[in-house]
């Protein structure tokens, strides 16, 4: 059994994913930006609200896969996440356990 703690951070995520799903519909309709499009940083901090800055082409990347999240360097948790990629701006982590079973139970819903 995973524990609340781990399903709500999970789902927390999956909320943000939802909000960048639809500002990376917005950025299609309207053409991307120069300094590229906007995301929330997906981390599995609840209060967070930071922004990252990242091509509409990683982002597509990382949405590929359910598990996979995008998120600020240092705002990993070890606990609910690996990382699998490290960058200057973003780090791309996957969902281990049952946070990646609930991350992909959501998507799309
Ligand atoms: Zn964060």
């Amino acid at each position: 059994m995973s524990s609340l703690w781990e399903q709500r951070a999970a789902r927390n995520e999956s909320l943000f994913r939802e909000v960048n799903e639809n500002i990376a519909r917005l950025e299609d309709r309207h053409g991307a930006t120069v300094a590229g499009p906007v995301f929330l940083c997906e981390c599995a901090n609840a209060d967070c609200t930071e922004h990252l800055v990242v091509g509409a082409d990683v982002y597509e990347r990382v949405r590929e896969h359910p598990r996979q999240f995008l998120i600020l360097p240092g705002h990993e948790d070890p606990r609910v996440e690996k990382v699998v990629e490290t960058h200057r701006d973003y780090l791309i982590v996957v969902k281990t356990g049952a946070a990646g079973d609930i991350a992909e139970q959501t998507q799309g819903l």
